[in-house]
């Protein structure tokens, strides 16, 4: 039977990435050597690497003044990494759920940190919106998609302070204007690679204004001197992203897989809104398109474990809802193909047609 992959993280990603990667593996450029048992300094992972950098440029428009990198550790390094590099005094954070509040209390070690809104008083199903951030700020922390509760920034904010950006789960999703941005980083695990390397986009001119010392790993500019090569880099999974980089360039770019996101996400939310059984969780003008998380409308509560099992026989995987939501979630990151949600769809309308 075929499977739609929804889960979370680590999640789908194009069968190229998957292809390219398993030849790599075995024998890199003909070399006879495996990807895995090459050194790092060798010509050919050098290329790698710089076509990674040079293509993540290219796909977002990263400006001059920026540097792109590949580290280990994860999003949650950067939770610390963030303020360890940025954090003076104070800093601001928008609380959009439970990986921004992770954020939020790592910089709590560094600083004085201001909430200035949170939506967690309606289990973060909306993001807030008219908040004021305080002027004498270091930097402003926002969570663009909120993989756990479905929720989404679609626009890049204008901020007045340096802008701060948690894109995990919805970089290169859409077309995105990197200039507003002081820094954005991510776990590749969502939408670029497999898990255990993290991008970090930065805009060069907002380092070296901390006075602390800061240890040589957790250290922006060091890592940018040396070119994500201070030490040893996760190779593989750094060659794994550059060919899910290459897929999007061949598909047409990021604004063309957009429309198909788009596209996809509307599918999705539509059959939630019309089929009699289920129900969104996130408000609607600020629903995800990667991550869409619906429940079942209350009277058809009990039958949420048949329909897992009704979709698991249908080739659904990792649609189960995150327990601080419950229901389902279905995350439809840009590897997810239209067919996939169309299989969905099906399986809720027939489900629909069994039990409505
Ligand atoms: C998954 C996720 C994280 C955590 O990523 P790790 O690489 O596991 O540390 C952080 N933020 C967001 C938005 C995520 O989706």
């Amino acid at each position: 039977m075929k499977k739609y992959n929804f889960n979370a993280g680590p999640s789908i990603l194009p069968e190229f990435t998957i292809q390219e990667t398993v030849k790599a593996i075995q024998n890199l450029n003909g070399s006879g050597l495996s990807l895995m048992e090459i050194s790092h300094r060798s010509k050919d992972f050098e290329a790698i690497l710089n076509e990674a950098v040079s293509l993540f440029k290219e796909l977002l428009n990263i400006p001059e003044g920026y540097s792109v990198l590949f580290l280990g550790g994860g999003a949650s390094m950067q939770f610390c990494m963030v303020p360890y590099n940025l954090l003076n005094t104070k800093a601001a954070y928008l609380n959009t759920g439970t990986w921004a509040s992770k954020a939020l209390k790592e910089a709590k070690l560094f600083g004085e940190v201001v909430e200035v809104a949170s939506s967690k008083d309606a289990n973060f199903s909306y993001i807030p919106k008219n908040y004021e951030v305080p002027a004498d700020a270091d930097y402003l922390h926002i969570t663009t998609n909120n993989t756990i509760f479905g929720t989404e920034l679609h626009t890049d904010l204008d901020v007045n302070v340096p802008l701060v950006a948690d894109m995990s789960s919805d970089i290169l999703s859409r077309p995105m204007d990197v200039s507003k941005y002081a820094l954005i980083y991510g776990g590749a695990q969502k939408n670029l690679g497999p898990a255990g390397v993290t991008f970090v986009i930065v805009r060069n001119d907002i380092l070296g204004k901390v006075k602390r010392a800061i240890p040589s790993m957790l250290n922006y500019q060091l890592h940018i001197d040396n070119g994500s090569m201070y030490n040893t880099p996760p190779c593989v999974p750094i060659f794994a992203c550059l060919q899910t980089l290459k897929w999007i360039k061949n598909l047409g770019g990021v604004s063309e897989l957009y429309k198909i996101n788009k596209k996809k996400a509307e599918l999705l939310y539509n059959e939630i809104d019309s089929n009699p059984l289920f129900k969104g969780t996130a408000a609607k003008e600020d629903r995800s398109i990667m991550n869409v998380c619906f429940v079942m409308e209350d009277k058809y509560k009990a039958l949420e474990d048949e329909f897992m099992e009704f979709a698991k026989g249908k080739g659904m995987v990792g649609i189960k809802g995150h327990r601080s939501v419950g229901g389902f979630r279905a995350s439809i990151y840009n590897a997810m193909p239209v067919e996939g949600i169309e299989a969905l769809v099906a399986a809720m309308q027939e489900f629909a047609k069994l039990k409505a």
